[in-house]
């Protein structure tokens, strides 16, 4: 196990991070306070080749390593989570087009969303179908040489924003997990509607929404994979998927860290520093620990991923010890700033606001502990 960055990991680390202080950061609070998606940092985070990290040079991608695309959203999420989870959302659909797509649809689609120039949405969720993914109802018939879909997805992340969405409908009434097939839907193909945007707690600057579909005929081209395969399609970004939540959630707990450790340096109570009181210094240890934990096991679990070894247990881990600790330290970044923390003249409420949701998508950490709890145990924790 390497415990330093790579000479050229730590120059990508840099140049992400000096672009997120610059140009994400500084509008992070705005984008929050106006629920505002900052389509025009999309074009400038494609040159850095942002937009492109799962997909082949071959296709207009600059591909990057599981550990590098971890540094890199640990960097983009201490900026703004917003904008990390809908351009992680958008690199896994690319990445997705890139691998299971055909000629034509990598021709079409890949090199245009690896530059920025179409964002990518990722549908799966329904109102009855969370954590419960196979048992999407959303219903694509074929008809002749095209599907007809009907049916509504919930939950999308950059829904009403994006471009391209990838849209896993139900195929084959009777075959469960097996009759689920993945399509991909421009927006603007009639039929298809963006139907309610989500009022949410945090993540305000990713938008949230429903898609409705109602008679949405798409032609047989635009279906990923072979008909069946939607599921296995879906879950084969699962792991990366984790991964990056974790790294998300380590950046988005680093920046509430920074935040309180400064602050306990210059708040004074008492006629000293609080940084001086140790119910103060043990609160920014235990903060401190957790993160420095989180960032080693996002690293293991995307390392084991980058060599090849099974890497599913430890993307659980990653995910769900990151945003639980998280979770933990933007709570406590806001206990150290005391009143202050609780208003928006400071960003750790909206880092504590934005920060909850990584505990519940990408598989809620009560499904990782399953995934985990499986892993170690094997069958006996598969019974009853
Ligand atoms: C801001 C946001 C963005 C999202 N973006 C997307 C997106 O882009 N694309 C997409 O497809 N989806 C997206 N989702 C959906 C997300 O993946 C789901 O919300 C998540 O999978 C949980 O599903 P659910 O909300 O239906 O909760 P449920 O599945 O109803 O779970 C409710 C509670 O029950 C627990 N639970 C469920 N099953 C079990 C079990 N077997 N054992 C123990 N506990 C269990 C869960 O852990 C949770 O605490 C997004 C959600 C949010 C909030």
């Amino acid at each position: 196990m390497f415990l330093r960055l790579s000479d050229e990991q730590q120059e990508i680390r840099d140049v992400v991070r000096k672009f997120a202080r610059q140009k994400i950061a500084p509008q992070a609070e705005r984008w929050d306070e106006e629920a505002y998606f900052p389509r025009e940092i999309l074009e400038p985070l494609g040159e850095m080749g942002l937009t492109g990290l799962l997909v082949p040079e071959a296709q207009g991608g600059s591909p990057q390593s599981r550990l590098t695309g971890a540094v890199i959203y640990e960097e983009v999420g201490q900026a703004d989570m917003s904008t990390a989870v809908w351009l992680a959302v958008h690199n896994m659909v690319a990445g997705l087009i890139a691998r299971f797509g055909d000629e034509a649809q990598r021709h079409r689609w890949v090199t245009r969303m690896a530059t920025g120039e179409l964002l990518g949405a990722f549908c799966l969720s329904e109102a009855h179908a969370g954590s419960d993914a196979a048992n999407v109802r959303c219903a694509a018939r074929r008809d002749g040489d095209d599907y007809v879909l009907s049916g509504t997805k919930f939950w999308v992340t950059s829904a009403g924003v994006a471009d391209i969405y990838a849209v896993f409908a139900r195929t084959d009434e009777g075959t469960g997990a097996r009759g689920v097939t993945a399509f991909i839907i421009e927006k603007d193909t009639p039929g298809f509607q963006i139907g309610k945007r989500e009022r949410k707690m945090g993540l305000h600057s990713s938008p949230t929404g429903e898609l409705v579909f109602e008679q949405c005929r798409v032609p047989a081209a635009n279906r990923l994979g072979a008909e069946g395969d939607g599921l296995k399609i879906a879950l084969s970004s699962l792991d990366g998927g984790r991964i990056n939540i974790g790294a998300i959630t380590t950046g988005v707990a680093q920046a509430a860290f920074d935040v309180a450790a400064r602050y306990a340096q210059e708040r004074q109570a008492f006629g000293k520093p609080i940084a001086g009181f140790e119910g103060i210094q043990f609160l920014l240890a235990d903060m401190a620990m957790k993160i420095e934990a989180s960032r080693l096991l996002v690293y293991q679990a995307a390392f084991k991923m980058d060599e090849g070894e099974p890497a599913s247990m430890y993307a659980a881990m990653a995910k769900c010890f990151a945003s639980d600790s998280a979770m933990a330290v933007t709570t406590d970044a806001v206990q150290v700033l005391g009143g202050a923390g609780y208003v928006r003249d400071w960003p750790v409420e909206r880092y504590m606001r934005d920060v909850k949701v990584g505990q519940i998508f990408e598989g809620a950490n009560q499904i990782q502990r399953i995934v985990i709890a499986r892993a170690l145990l094997g069958n006996v924790a598969t019974m009853g």
